[in-house]
């Protein structure tokens, strides 16, 4: 029988195809050679900390700021309500390097900073996402990428993925999700 119960965290659904989702992280980031939608207010935190980013950039990257982010567009399933891409530049996000490192997670890091402080959320969570108000799997950019494999995977994409859920969801959120997954598979078997 199906489970119809409705699981919500923090007034987030949650979209039980997680529970049944193996992943594990294998590749060098092709998740980001096609960018990613930032919060408009992420964006703006990335653009104020241009004089950072700069001297971090490399010749595969580019330092014109006004090549960075798309133009803004509505979307309610960001918190200011409007979504805002990054551009590619290379043939990847004009924020990865080279060497297939986020120039703004980098920035942190070397800063001594929480390594996630500006890195947009829906990098952070790759290859979970927030869709239509419910924390569910990316499919699509998924099945797009060679090296982005689920198939192979005999770890849940929950404990994969623990410490992005724990930035995002908190630890309390963290131990629900735990709790659903359980009670999610005693009522389907
Ligand atoms: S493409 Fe998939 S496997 Fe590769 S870094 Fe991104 S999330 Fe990990
Ligand atoms: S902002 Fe950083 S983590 Fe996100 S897609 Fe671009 S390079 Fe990748």
């Amino acid at each position: 029988m199906k489970n119809k119960k409705e699981y919500v965290i923090n007034g987030l659904k949650i979209d039980p195809l997680i529970f049944t989702t193996n992943f594990s992280c294998k590749c060098g980031g092709e998740c980001c050679h096609y960018g990613v939608y930032t919060d408009f207010e992420e964006h703006k935190k990335i653009l104020s900390l241009k004089d950072e980013l700069i001297p971090l950039m490399d010749e595969t990257q580019t330092t014109d700021i006004s090549k960075w982010f798309e133009e803004p567009e509505v979307d309610t399933d960001f918190p200011s309500g409007k979504a805002v891409g990054t551009e590619l530049f290379s043939k990847k996000c004009v924020f990865l390097d080279r060497d297939g490192l986020c120039v703004i997670q980098k920035n942190s890091m070397q800063r001594g900073r929480p390594k996630w402080q500006d890195k947009p959320i829906y990098c952070i969570l790759y290859p979970l996402t927030i869709f239509e108000g419910a924390l569910t799997v990316d499919d699509e950019h998924m099945e797009r990428l060679k090296t982005c494999n689920r198939t192979n995977s005999k770890f849940s994409i929950i404990d994969s993925c623990a410490e992005e859920l724990i930035h995002f969801l908190g630890e309390d959120g963290y131990k629900k999700l735990i709790e659903y997954r359980i009670d999610y598979f005693e009522s389907v078997n």
